[in-house]
């Protein structure tokens, strides 16, 4: 069920193409019909599909191996255990990361935000102190550091994006300053598809003594990402969003740190001795990994980087940039259909948002769904960026390994006859 190097196609100018027809067989969700149609899945942004060997992997633990981790002396329980433990290891090679016990496993990127922000944030931040975020993250990257600014007294100030949807560094040594205590940005923004360069900023952070968390939930799933080169202090993401099942998410942080820092949830598991008047946690990872995890979904989760790395990251990124490209080209030359975003895809993603003059999002989701393409409307959690776009919602297109040209083809299609039906 893997892809194999072979499905990969090689075109005649020798850059290597994923043949996403090949991948899609992998995907049993996207054989179906909706509406009457072939399904065209572009809501990857918000979560990707699963391919068989996924969900094979989750049906065969629960049907050989399941039980609980970390507790047990019984063959179940060690093989549990072992299969867990040997995500953590996938994971941290995945990522480019030395040492497996800086990789917390936890429920997603939601999760991994609130525990800096509750651990870290609490013993750092005092009154006056600065957290510099951007304008546009996704609330997860956003709500954490605004109501940890409000609890402490700190100033929350923001990196601005200019009008083609960048960061805008003109004034960054201003925003950061010795004040500065966190910078938390998103690697790559899930609404305007823009990469943000990380490496650079967070140089500049860690200048004035600030650490730095990025929100990799939109980058890990489609480019390569080393933590060991990229300059961050923490770094998130979410199985979810790169074949792996919901419910599972990573946050990886600099030993030093997390040594330091204090439980965010406490319970069973993550403690070293317990009195009925102290406690005395265990060592990093398991002192942040209270209580039962999702350990069938961290099991799959393997799965899932093995499908990915049999592609090679490299070559999804690759992927992604020439289905941005050929995407992007089409939806420009639709009338009265505005883009969002970067429109140079070397530097950004395969998340395209858009809105058209007269048709609200949410009616444009509805008849893409009549002609059985999927794809996201609303406010993408990202409600200040919107209001900045001087928009209440865009509709959002999000292309994946599995999606092609047809796909952008469909699209744009259903958009026209859209604008038809709707006589504008
Ligand atoms: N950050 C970004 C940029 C996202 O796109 C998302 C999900 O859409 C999240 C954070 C939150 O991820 P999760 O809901 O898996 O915790």
């Amino acid at each position: 069920m893997h892809t194999r190097p072979e499905d990969i196609v090689i075109t005649s100018d020798n850059s290597s193409r994923l043949c996403a027809r090949t991948i899609k067989a992998d995907f049993p969700v996207l054989s179906q019909d909706i509406n009457g149609h072939k399904l065209v899945y572009l809501d990857n942004a918000a979560s990707s599909q699963k391919p068989q060997s996924v969900i094979d992997e989750l049906s065969r633990f629960y049907s050989e191996d399941n039980a609980n981790i970390h507790r047990g002396l019984h063959t179940l329980a060690e093989r549990s255990t072992n299969a867990y433990e040997s995500t953590r290891k996938r994971v941290a090679k995945f990522i480019g990361c030395q040492n497996p016990d800086e990789v917390i496993l936890n429920s997603g990127t939601t999760a991994g935000i609130n525990l800096i922000a509750y651990s870290w944030g609490e013993e750092h931040i005092n009154e006056g102190d600065e957290i510099v975020i951007t304008e546009m993250e996704h609330h997860a990257n956003l709500i954490p550091w605004v109501i940890l600014a409000k609890r402490k007294k700190a100033v929350l100030k923001r990196i601005p994006i200019t009008s083609d949807g960048r960061l805008n560094l003109d004034d960054i040594e201003n925003i950061i300053t010795d004040r500065t205590k966190i910078l938390a940005l998103s690697h790559m923004s899930n609404v305007l598809g823009t990469i943000n360069p990380v490496t650079e900023i967070a140089e500049i952070a860690h200048k004035h003594g600030a650490i730095v968390v990025a929100d990799g939930a939109q980058a890990v799933p489609h480019m390569p990402v080393d933590v060991s080169t990229l300059g961050v202090d923490f770094y998130t993401f979410s199985a979810h969003k790169m074949l792996g099942p919901t419910g599972v998410g990573v946050l990886w942080g600099k030993k030093e740190l997390l040594d330091k820092m204090q439980p965010f949830m406490t319970g069973g598991e993550m403690i070293r001795e317990v009195h009925f008047d102290k406690v005395t946690w265990a060592e990093i990872p398991h002192r942040f990994e209270p209580g039962t995890p999702n350990i069938a979904g961290v099991v799959g989760f393997a799965a899932a980087i093995d499908y990915l790395e049999n592609i090679g990251m490299d070559k999804i990124r690759q992927h992604e940039i020439e289905i941005t490209r050929y995407a992007l080209e089409k939806l420009s030359k639709i009338d009265k259909l505005d883009i969002q975003g970067p429109t140079e895809p070397d530097i950004r993603g395969a998340a395209i948002s858009f809105t058209d003059h007269n048709v609200h999002p949410h009616d444009i989701s509805t008849f893409l769904d009549s002609k059985g393409i999927a794809i996201r409307a609303g406010h993408h959690c990202a409600q200040p960026l919107l209001r900045i776009l001087g928009k209440v919602a865009t509709a959002r297109a999000s292309f994946y390994i599995y999606n092609d040209e047809a796909d952008v083809d469909a699209l744009v299609q259903a958009i026209i006859e859209m604008k038809k039906y709707f006589g504008v």
